[in-house]
């Protein structure tokens, strides 16, 4: 975490790049999403497979995936023309940087959505409702966040259904929400096994923060605010300190810009 002073130095660091239009890493030589051989990607659990027996919900159910007309299958930003963005969390890693970022977002007034790997779910159920209860969204980033357009196609479906189960178990909804793993966008055949498993959308992004290489939060911070614009979809991370570390600047600098950081499905509703 950075102290106050460094938080301030922080923002004021991605301030100035922003101004001077630096656009950060983001256009640079670094393409893959949700960081490809990264550790905290590899497979980890259990293989997609039956779950574990159901539990009772502990509330209400959550919203189902929806259609959205006039959007393609997949969605990479809103529209352009309304002062929302969307900030996309790849949900995995320590769940006490998972509890922080969520509280920064509460704290700074955003909603974000996760897109939860299902053996992260298996080894922290209780996430998913702490997700929802802060008025958050929470969706599918397969079982085990391999790389899925590589994948035979019944062992894709697996990795997108098994994740499903567990959503579908813990929440009541297979999730709003569906995110290829180890890619910034599906094959046509992904897209096709998604919406055989319920997601009539796949969820792509149009601002990579890079926050999986962990460059420093002033950099996180500097490489958002360089590339966001209305209708942005921002793809974070949690698992990183500096995620946490920038949250709070990052916030500041969107409402500063009057950009209002919401769900996707809020991002994308009239
Ligand atoms: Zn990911």
């Amino acid at each position: 975490m950075l102290s106050q002073p460094g938080r301030r130095a922080a923002l004021r660091v991605a301030l100035r790049a922003a101004a001077l239009g630096t656009a950060g890493a983001a256009a640079g030589g670094l393409t893959a999403a949700c960081g490809p051989g990264r550790p905290d990607t590899a497979p980890s659990g259990s293989p997609p497979g039956p779950p574990r027996p159901a539990r009772p919900a502990q509330a209400a159910p959550a919203a189902a995936p929806r259609r959205f007309a006039g959007q393609p299958v997949e969605i990479g930003h809103g529209p352009r023309d309304r002062p929302r963005v969307a900030l996309t969390f790849h949900g995995n890693g320590d769940p006490a940087i998972a509890r922080a970022v969520l509280a920064a977002a509460e704290k700074g007034g955003a909603r974000v959505t996760v897109l939860a790997i299902g053996s992260w779910l298996d080894a922290h159920p209780e996430l998913a409702r702490r997700i929802l209860d802060g008025g958050h969204e929470l969706g599918n980033h397969t079982q085990r966040h391999l790389a899925i357009n590589d994948m035979p196609e019944a062992e894709a479906y697996a990795e997108i259904t098994g994740c499903a189960q567990r959503l579908k178990r813990l929440t009541g909804s297979i999730g709003t929400w569906f995110r290829p793993s180890q890619t910034q966008y599906a094959t046509p055949l992904v897209r096709k096994l998604a919406q055989r498993a319920g997601y009539p959308h796949v969820l792509s992004y149009d601002v990579d923060s890079l926050d999986f290489t962990s460059p420093g939060a002033a950099a996180v911070i500097r490489t958002v605010t360089g590339t966001i614009r209305p209708g942005s979809v921002v793809s974070l991370h949690f698992g990183y300190a500096d995620t946490v570390d920038a949250m709070p600047p990052l916030l500041e600098e969107l409402a500063r810009r009057k950009l209002r950081a919401v769900t996707t499905t809020e991002l994308l509703t009239p």
